[in-house]
């Protein structure tokens, strides 16, 4: 059972968590029609009065993005201001995991994203690793990541999820961590809820924003970085075989961090991963508020 924390965000204000509750016949729970986001917000190493949201700021960008493609308006501001409530609500003493959520609230049968009612929620848990921060062991889908020309792929929209559900158990039933999908072009595009990296010959290599992936934040923050550490980075299609023959592969997400894979299919991958492990350590200080440099990644909120 989730230990959820006490107070969500609920219908424009602080409610307890049980109290949260919505109808057996809401819109998106059965057409999918919502769009979520994903954060983690730890305890300010520096001051225990307040936490620390990294990149705030584009999650909240990218959730207000979301909403505008299923044709409903949610603010930035208004994400943000939620946050910063439920936070103060709620107090956590330890690292949490965020999650805003923007659907069709109506109880109108019909798909559609017109002449429809919406809200906006938050909930928070306590989350550790995802995924084994030793590294995962992955298997390429039977199944293909969508296409934007069928599913607005810019957005964190939940209906997507069927295929990331699908293919996460394929690759758990089969004995494996984590499932890597192939675009409809054959490329690599992305893991079940997780951006891709490899290392080949000291160059970063990730599929382009073209290649169906999802615009992760742990991704661009992954690339400004590296570029800015001297590391070459290029974003381009990358073929199933370039996995094989990687010096490294890691995933990026803000549940999984940065997770090196440690196994494809059948094959072994190197257990010495220096570009991942040098933007990892940066990464880390970065959200824990040590790295004077990129202070503007961080929003530190008080919660005392
Ligand atoms: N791809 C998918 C399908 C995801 O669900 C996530 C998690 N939000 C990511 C990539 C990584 O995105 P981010 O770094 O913004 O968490």
């Amino acid at each position: 059972m989730h230990q959820f924390l006490p107070y969500a965000w609920f219908q424009g204000q602080c409610v307890p968590f049980e109290e949260a509750r919505i109808s057996i016949a809401t819109h998106a729970l059965h057409y999918g029609t919502g769009a979520f986001g994903g954060m983690r917000a730890i305890p300010d190493p520096q001051s225990s009065g307040s936490m620390l949201l990294f990149r705030a700021d584009r999650h909240a960008r990218r959730l207000s993005r979301s909403a505008r493609l299923l044709l409903t308006d949610l603010s930035e501001a208004t994400i943000l201001e939620a946050l910063t409530a439920m936070l103060q609500a709620n107090k956590p003493q330890q690292p949490i995991y965020l999650r805003p959520f923007v659907y069709t609230s109506d109880l109108g049968i019909a798909p559609r994203l017109h002449d429809i009612e919406t809200d906006f929620l938050i909930y928070g848990l306590p989350l550790g690793d995802y995924l084994s921060p030793d590294g995962v062991s992955c298997r390429i889908s039977s199944w293909t990541r969508q296409e934007d020309r069928s599913l607005p792929l810019r957005g964190k929209i939940s209906g997507a999820y069927i295929t990331s559900s699908l293919a996460k158990t394929e690759a758990v039933q089969s004995g494996f961590d984590e499932a890597l999908l192939l675009n409809s072009r054959g490329k690599i595009s992305e893991a079940s809820g997780m951006n891709l990296f490899l290392v080949r010959d000291g160059q970063l290599i990730t599929p382009g924003v073209d290649q169906d992936i999802l615009e992760g934040i742990t991704r661009a923050s992954v690339i400004e970085l590296a570029k800015a550490m001297q590391i070459p980075v290029v974003e381009r299609p990358v073929d199933k075989t370039e996995l094989f023959i990687a010096d490294e592969v890691f995933l990026t997400g803000t549940a999984a961090k940065i997770t090196p894979i440690r196994q494809i299919e059948s094959t072994q991958m190197n257990t010495d991963r220096p570009v991942m492990t040098a933007l990892k350590t940066r990464l880390v200080s970065i959200t824990e508020g040590r790295d004077t440099a990129y202070e503007h990644w961080v929003t530190r909120i008080p919660i005392a």
